[in-house]
């Protein structure tokens, strides 16, 4: 008996005063192992935006580490969160990289790592997204008709829809990482 047939037997049981077959869903894979798995993407992502939190919130220092001048402009705030130094340090090293003819490069280079850290994020987001609407589960002991009859619609329409815009997605994506990284490794030194 296929779902469709089910579902119209249980009908057929209902009208007839009798009692349907009773069934519910439940996840394909082990219910616990998939949370612990969950779990551990959850505190991963979490720890990952403590790390980003500290270094945004970073309390900057009374003075540079590395020519010991007081900061305390806006400026050199800005700075030390990006470059863990004060302006005058950054503008002594972006004019360094200007005498040594390195300066477009290393510019190109921090355009080139802002990209791969977007893109990244684009393919954590969309495996998420994916992993979140495409959860598979199988059928049991009932709890509504009605509810399962939606589930099994709702998953079975989105589920080929869901691969083909995710696939098509990260193929695009990987395909930009890639070049980004190609492009990046070209500057190693
Ligand atoms: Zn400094």
């Amino acid at each position: 008996m296929n779902e469709h047939q089910r579902h119209v037997k249980a009908r057929q049981d209902i009208m007839k005063g009798n009692t349907p077959e009773k069934r519910i869903f439940v996840h394909m894979e082990d219910l616990d192992e998939k949370k612990k798995r969950q779990d551990e993407v959850k505190l991963e992502r979490e720890r990952r935006n403590a790390r980003m939190d500290v270094l945004k919130d970073a309390k900057t220092p009374w003075f540079c580490p590395e020519c010991d001048k007081v900061m305390k402009k806006r400026l050199d705030n800005k700075m030390y969160r990006l470059y863990n130094h004060c302006m005058d340090c950054q503008v002594k090293f972006e004019n360094k990289l200007r005498i040594d003819g390195k300066f477009e490069e290393w510019e190109e280079q921090k355009v080139l790592n802002n990209q791969l850290s977007y893109i990244n994020d684009q393919i954590q987001s969309i495996e998420d997204w994916k992993d979140q609407t495409s959860k598979p589960f199988e059928v049991f002991d009932q709890v509504g008709i009605k509810d399962i009859e939606l589930e099994t619609e709702k998953w079975s329409d989105n589920k080929e829809q869901i691969e083909e815009m995710s696939k098509e997605a990260l193929e695009e994506l990987n395909k930009m990482k890639t070049e980004v990284e190609e492009k990046l490794n070209s500057f190693a030194i």
